[in-house]
This record gives C-alpha cells, structure tokens and sequence, in this order.
C-alpha cells in the first residue's frame, strides 16, 4: 500500500451510521473506497460521492488493500469475513477491525486472522459518528507496530487522533471496554437522575445546567482516582466511603418511594459498604475499584 492516502484503495464493510461515516472520510480524502453492506442500498449517497460499491463482500475486499470492518459486533464481522471465498480474498492484506467488542473476542479474530496469512490490527472508535473526519475523532489502535505504522498515514484520513496502544491484541477493545464503562453507567445514571428529577416536577431542561455542572467536576477526581489505584493510596479526606455511602441511600429512598427502580444505586452502595465492612470506610471512592478486582 502506497504511503499515500489519494493513491491508496480501501474497502469498507458495515454501512451502518459508523460505516458509513468511515467511507464518507475516506471518500473527503480522496482515498479511492469502495463499499459493502449485508443489507443492500445502503451505499447510495456514498456510491453517488465517488464510492464504488461492491456486490459481494469478497467483490469488495479484493478491490482494496486496506480492509476496514465496522460493524454491530464481532458474530456480524465473523458473519461476514469467515466464510471461505471472503476469508480466502483477505489473504495477504490487512484487516481493520474497528468493530466494538470484547478483548477475548479480538484475540481470537487475531488467531484466525494469523491462521489464513491476514495481516491483522485491532481498533475501537472512541467517539460518535459526528467527530469522523474531523480532529475531535479518537481513534485507538492494537497490533504489530509495524502494520500500523504502514497504514498509519491512511487511517489519519479518518481525522483525530490514533493511537497505538501496543502490540497485544486485546489492548484496544480493554480501552474501549473500559471507557465504554464509564460511559454506559453515566448515561444510566443520568437517565435515573432524570426520572427521580421528574417525579419530583423537576423537568429534564431545569436539572441539566446543573447536571453539566456535575460533570465538569468528574475530570479532576478521575486524575486524582487514576494515581490513587495506581499508587495503592485512597486517601478519603474530604469525602469519605461512609459519606458517599450516605448520599447513595438517600437516592435509594427517594427513588422508590417513587416507585422508580434503583437498582444501579444499590448495586454500587452495596459494593461501598462491602469496603466499608472490610475496614476501608475512611478511604477515598476509588479504594473500591481495588475491593470489586479482589471479588
Ligand atoms: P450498529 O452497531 O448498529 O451496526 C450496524 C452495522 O452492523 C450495519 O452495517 C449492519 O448491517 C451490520 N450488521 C448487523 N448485524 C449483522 C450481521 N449479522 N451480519 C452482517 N452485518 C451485520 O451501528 P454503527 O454503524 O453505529 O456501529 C458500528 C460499530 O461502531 C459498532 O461496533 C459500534 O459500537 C461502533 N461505534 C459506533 C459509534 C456511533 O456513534 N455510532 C461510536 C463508536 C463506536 P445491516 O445494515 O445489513 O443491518
């Protein structure tokens, strides 16, 4: 593959909202991209921006150099990458798996990969369809360093930044499970907060200034948690485990007294008052992330 974007071919397979986002930013490169999807028509506007779009997905792979698949989970990439004629059209070139899903999963879409001469990285997408193409998209990538830094300048065509994380696999979608953590409980969280707010006549568009407010104080305790796990030191000055566990409760009673199930609250205020119970209650919150590794 040339070191140059407009001179490179790539394939892209899954045409959802990512796909499709993915070719659209290629295509803006000037990158020649030709496209695939399980169900048809979905290639349309990319088709009718310069795409060429392929009839099969083994027509689609053997137009490009560069393979990149992004689609619902690793049982659809499987779907699509592992039966014979496509598997045998991936030989010899590199796959991209920017498909959300387990390390375990990414790990063996690697052995597979190695058992049928596919060259192989493993990717994650960090941020919504919306950022593809320009510089707030967050890429990260897994794999031998090489391979990346040979399809690295082809990958900037994305946008945003890519980074490697090492070549371990699994490394990419450990980051992306982990953020999508973070991520996923938030989302839980705010949606509960906006039910127990409602219930007690607070609208959704009264509560979120100060719900932005909130998450602005989330980035500083993140540092601060990061170097207490690391340095094994939970210092709960200021905001003890036997205070946090307080707050929780409230929100419990509050919420059912409601009718409004709490069950991600209890979930957590259980786990604060197993810490508590092992003597850890004058800790920092972050001394739970080493009490749930224990089990
Ligand atoms: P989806 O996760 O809904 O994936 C849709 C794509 O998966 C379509 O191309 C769909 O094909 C394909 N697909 C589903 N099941 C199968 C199957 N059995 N066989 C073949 N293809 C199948 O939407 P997105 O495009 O948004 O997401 C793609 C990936 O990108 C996911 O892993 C997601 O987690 C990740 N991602 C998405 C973000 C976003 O903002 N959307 C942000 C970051 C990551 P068909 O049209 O035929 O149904």
């Amino acid at each position: 593959m040339s070191m140059h974007p407009e001179q490179s071919a790539v394939t892209v397979l899954g045409l959802g909202p990512m796909g499709r986002a993915l070719a659209g930013a290629f295509l803006d490169a000037g990158v020649r991209t030709t496209v695939w999807n399980r169900t048809p028509g979905r290639d349309r506007d990319l088709v009718a921006r310069g795409a060429v779009g392929a009839r099969t997905a083994e027509e689609a792979v053997t137009a490009g150099g560069l393979i990149v698949v992004c689609v619902v989970n690793y049982d659809a990439a499987d779907g699509i990458l592992r039966p014979g004629p496509v598997t045998d059209a991936l030989k010899g070139r590199t796959l991209v798996n920017l498909t959300a899903d387990t390390p375990v999963r990414a790990r063996d879409t690697a052995r597979w990969a190695a058992g049928h001469g596919i060259r192989y990285l493993d990717g994650a997408i960090m941020t919504p369809t919306t950022t593809i193409g320009t510089p707030a998209a967050v890429f990260i990538h897994a794999g031998p360093a090489d391979l990346y830094e040979e399809h690295r300048p082809v990958l900037a065509a994305l946008g945003g930044t890519h980074t490697h994380l090492g070549e371990e696999i699994g490394r990419a979608a450990a980051y992306d499970i982990a953020l999508l953590d973070i991520f996923w409980t938030a989302v839980a969280g705010y949606t509960h907060a906006l039910a127990l707010a409602r219930a007690e006549g607070v609208t959704a568009g009264e509560l979120a200034p100060f719900a932005k407010g909130i998450g602005a104080i989330l980035p500083p305790l993140f540092e601060q948690a990061a170097q207490d796990v690391d340095n094994g030191t939970f210092s709960g000055e200021g905001n003890p485990i036997t205070s946090a566990v307080s707050s929780m409760a409230h929100i419990i009673e509050a919420s059912e007294a409601h009718g409004i199930d709490a069950g991600v609250m209890r979930a957590a205020e259980g786990v604060a008052r197993r810490a508590i119970g092992r003597g850890h209650g004058a800790d920092g919150f972050a001394r739970l992330a080493e009490v749930l590794a224990r089990h």
